[in-house]
């Protein structure tokens, strides 16, 4: 710790200052008063910063719902359709690499969600699911348009269209990929 009157570091158990031989024993009390204090403030620092973000989420809510959909759900969709198109449609190479985004892109997406939004697992979970859901939704919209299949594989769907479809389908199997929200 440091002497209140010099400064200097001083041995945390000192009773006499080292450098300025000053008595500590009146003062030490004092100090670790301040510290706990200062703990304590911290504390109800961050305990004001989760009042914050509930109190935001319930008088705007159509704010809240807006400004954490775009940031939250549409940029992830909008990398992860446009990596999709890249890799199968422009470059036409092996779907691992689709794989490989799909893990990479989310990831900063869904951390930062559940580091800064305090919405908890069970909620980062569900946008998760939610994101993977359009990002999917949109990547088998874009096949469809590309390759002229339907978007929806039905019985219908002979054996040439199902392959065209599978390409994105390693998303879909890997529900693993959006545990990360
Ligand atoms: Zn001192």
């Amino acid at each position: 710790m440091e002497c209140p009157f010099c400064a200097e570091t001083i041995k945390y158990e000192a009773i006499v200052c080292k450098h300025c031989s000053r008595d500590l024993r009146v003062v030490r009390p004092v100090i670790l008063e301040i510290q706990e204090i200062v703990s304590e403030l911290d504390g109800l620092q961050r305990e004001l910063d989760r009042v914050d973000a509930s109190l935001a989420r319930i008088r705007f809510p159509f704010r809240y719902f807006t400004k954490h959909t775009i940031a939250y759900v549409l940029a992830p969709v909008v990398l992860l359709v446009a990596a999709h198109i890249v890799v199968t449609i422009k470059l036409d190479v092996a779907p691992l690499y689709l794989r490989l985004a799909s893990v990479i892109i989310p990831l900063p997406f869904g951390l930062a969600l559940y580091a800064r939004q305090k919405i908890g697992f069970r909620g980062a979970f569900l946008v998760g699911v939610v994101t993977a859901g359009i990002a999917v939704t949109c990547m088998l919209t874009v096949t469809g348009f590309n390759d002229n299949v339907p978007i929806v594989p039905g019985p219908w769907s002979n054996g040439v269209k199902l392959s065209n479809i599978s390409r994105v389908s390693p998303l879909r199997s890997r529900p693993a990929t959006f545990l990360v929200y």
